[in-house]
């Protein structure tokens, strides 16, 4: 377990063993530790008192010392092709977004970790206000179990999570890691680290000790921009960690892991889109295993970029796949709702004027 600072009443964000010695500590059997993950994992369980095998005295104990805090939905938004974007409340009344999205394969979650973000890179929504505070192993994991929830309607369920939504995760990396551990438990979703991707803007030492954590979760990479000049501009990130320490420690990640790095490359009319600039991504990124996902923008109110017109991202494509790199372009879902991130939240909390 990498270590972290916890709130050992928070039962949510605590492992299956840790369950086991605060059960033990109670005076209870160890066994009901992992009885207890499976409840809140498996069975959503929302207090003690639906645990009805066990003796009532321990349940009115755990009730009063260790509250079961589940997330709480205050508004959804479903798209025609079933991309749902669910807005939820933690205990202390901030919201967190968390966004459902189909695939041929079933569905997968887009999870958030922290209420806002610090990175300010120029074309999010989430950045907008800044970091308001990290979310809690238990309140990123529980997205996971909420979407599943949400799905059980549809007779559907969550085979693969990106940890992509509000939030830079590297910058809370240590309840980033025991997200991990929850998500994967075989006694709780048991969800396989390769069905996970984990994104960043570039934290460069962060990703080095993820890439040392042996968890093998996909590694997706903000790029967005092919130099440092253009990166600079859109991502205030590239001034402490510039492409000369990132891309390295991309080529290391994909060696450590044996898992091939994804680079995430916004296209924005007349700013990144160019054939020139395709030219210079693809020498940027060329020699070791790795894709390059072009993501058509997603216009936001608060800020001025425009999309690239559709022949301009196959061209952009085509350049990057003649150098022999793996390049999709990814889907644009759920376009009638607020699909960029932090868009439902800023919303919510500030209603767009007439
Ligand atoms: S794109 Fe990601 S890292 Fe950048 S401000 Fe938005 S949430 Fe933060």
């Amino acid at each position: 377990m990498t270590k972290s600072i916890v709130d050992h009443n928070d039962v949510l964000s605590l492992t299956e063993q840790e369950l086991g010695d605060l059960l033990e500590s109670l005076g209870a059997p160890r066994f009901r530790g992992r009885q207890l993950f499976e409840w809140l994992w498996r069975h959503d369980a929302k207090s003690y008192e639906e645990i009805q095998v066990w003796p009532r005295e321990l349940r009115e104990r755990l009730q009063g010392s260790y509250p079961i805090s589940r997330l709480s939905l205050v508004q959804s938004q479903v798209a025609t092709d079933g991309t749902t974007k669910l807005l939820l409340a933690m205990k202390d009344g901030q919201r967190v977004e968390t966004v459902l999205l189909p695939h041929r394969y079933g569905y997968s979650v887009c999870v958030s970790s922290q209420v806002g973000c610090a990175m300010g890179c120029k074309f999010c929504a989430s950045g907008l206000k800044g970091r308001v505070r990290q979310l809690t192993a238990g309140e990123m994991a529980d997205q996971v179990a909420y979407g599943n929830l949400v799905l059980h309607e549809r007779s559907s369920k969550i085979s693969r999570i990106d940890v992509m939504g509000i939030g830079e995760p590297m910058d809370n990396f240590a309840n980033l890691m025991r997200f991990l551990e929850l998500v994967h438990a075989p006694a709780g979703l048991n969800l396989s680290y390769r069905h996970i991707t984990v994104s960043t803007s570039g934290l460069v030492p962060a990703m080095q000790k993820l890439a040392d954590s042996g968890k093998p979760v996909t590694l997706a990479v903000s790029l967005h921009a092919p130099n440092d000049a253009l990166r600079l501009k859109l991502m205030p990130v590239n001034r402490a960690y510039p492409l000369g320490q990132l891309i390295p420690m991309c080529r290391y990640y994909a060696e450590r892991t044996g898992r091939r790095v994804t680079f995430e490359y916004l296209l924005l009319d007349g700013v990144n889109d160019g054939e020139e600039q395709a030219h210079e991504l693809a020498q940027l990124v060329r020699g070791f295993p790795n894709h390059v996902n072009l993501i058509p923008w997603n216009p936001v109110d608060e800020h001025p970029f425009q999309p690239s017109p559709k022949a301009r991202v196959r061209r952009f494509q085509s350049i990057v796949q003649e150098y022999g790199i793996s390049c999709t372009i990814r889907r644009e879902l759920g376009q009638e709702i607020d699909a960029a991130c932090g868009q439902l939240r800023l919303r919510e909390e500030e209603p767009v004027s007439p």
